[in-house]
């Protein structure tokens, strides 16, 4: 049988759309700059409510990216963005969105991330920025775009949005 062409990025077997695993979008950045720049692009793309998983190793550049998305935004200024690490939730708030920036890395337990009640703030108008969700089969499931991280040397960074 002949491949399909324009099938073939997808995730064979998943019947779920949003978990298909289409890219959307490919860049190479060489620094913070150009990964906040690219950043900024993607307000287009994120259209609330959207659900948005961020991949990547520690330093991959998940933050970095966050500050150019709430910049354009305009939620928040990029140097306010900074890592929900030990707060885990922040909320900036947008005059067509209101986004979260979520970092699951210190959280192990379903029980523990029962108590962020991450279900409370999706709404009509919210967009969800989770880092470290692929840790929880559910959030995988549930998320619109995925956008992946890998470096490529010392500031190189390779940046992926699926849907
Ligand atoms: P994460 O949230 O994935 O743990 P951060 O965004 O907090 O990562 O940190 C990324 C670090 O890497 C920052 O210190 C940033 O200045 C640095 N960096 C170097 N090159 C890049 C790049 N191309 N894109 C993003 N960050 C970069
Ligand atoms: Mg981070």
């Amino acid at each position: 049988m002949e491949s399909c062409p324009s099938l073939s990025h997808y995730t064979v077997g998943v019947t779920r759309q949003n978990i298909s695993n289409r890219v959307l979008q490919e860049i190479n950045t060489h620094s913070a700059e150009e990964t906040i720049a690219f950043g900024r692009t993607l307000a287009g793309l994120l259209v609330p409510p959207k659900l948005v998983l961020f991949r990547g190793d520690l330093g991959a550049g998940k933050t970095t990216l966050v500050k150019g998305i709430a910049a354009a935004f305009v939620a928040a200024a990029e140097e306010d963005v900074t890592s929900p690490t030990f707060t885990l939730v922040h909320e900036y708030r947008g005059p067509n969105a209101t986004l979260y920036h979520i970092d699951l890395y210190r959280i192990d337990t379903t029980r523990e991330l029962e108590t962020l009640a991450l279900d409370d703030l999706r709404s009509e108008n919210s967009i969800l920025l989770i880092e470290w969700g692929e840790k929880f089969p559910w959030l995988t499931a549930e998320r619109d775009v995925e956008i992946s991280f890998e470096r490529t040397g010392e500031t190189g960074r390779t940046i992926r949005v699926s849907a």
